[in-house]
């Protein structure tokens, strides 16, 4: 998938702020941030969306919900609050499509 964009700043063809990386993931700052925490958290490996995930995926994707959790008091919302989101398609908005969990917080969020 060389011309996917997270491919390109997982793999630092492109630059972005890293908050933690390791084999699996690599976790970003939001180049747009809705929350004064707005970090994304990319599997090295190119997966779609939510729906492209298959069994053997379950590790990674229990790895990025754990890394979403560090991140989370690496940053100090996770008492406070914070959420996790995977916009899956075009009506919840996805617009890059490679598989990536965003963590926002630092302020109250409404909803939906
Ligand atoms: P989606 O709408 O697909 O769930 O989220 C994509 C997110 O990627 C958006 O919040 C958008 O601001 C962010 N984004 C798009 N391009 C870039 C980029 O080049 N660098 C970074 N750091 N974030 C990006
Ligand atoms: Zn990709």
């Amino acid at each position: 998938m060389e011309s996917c964009l997270f491919c390109r700043i997982t793999k630092k063809e492109l630059p972005s702020k890293v908050a933690y990386e390791d084999d699996q993931v690599v976790a970003f700052h939001d180049i747009n941030p809705q929350a004064p925490v707005h970090v994304l958290i990319c599997p090295r490996k190119h997966i779609a969306t939510l729906n492209d995930v298959t069994t053997e995926d379950e590790r990674l994707l229990a790895h990025m919900f754990a890394t979403a959790r560090k991140i989370a008091q690496d940053l100090g919302v996770a008492q406070k609050g914070y959420r996790t989101v995977f916009n899956v398609n075009a009506e919840a908005g996805q617009t890059v499509f490679h598989l990536h969990l965003h963590v926002i917080g630092g302020r109250r969020l409404s909803w939906p």
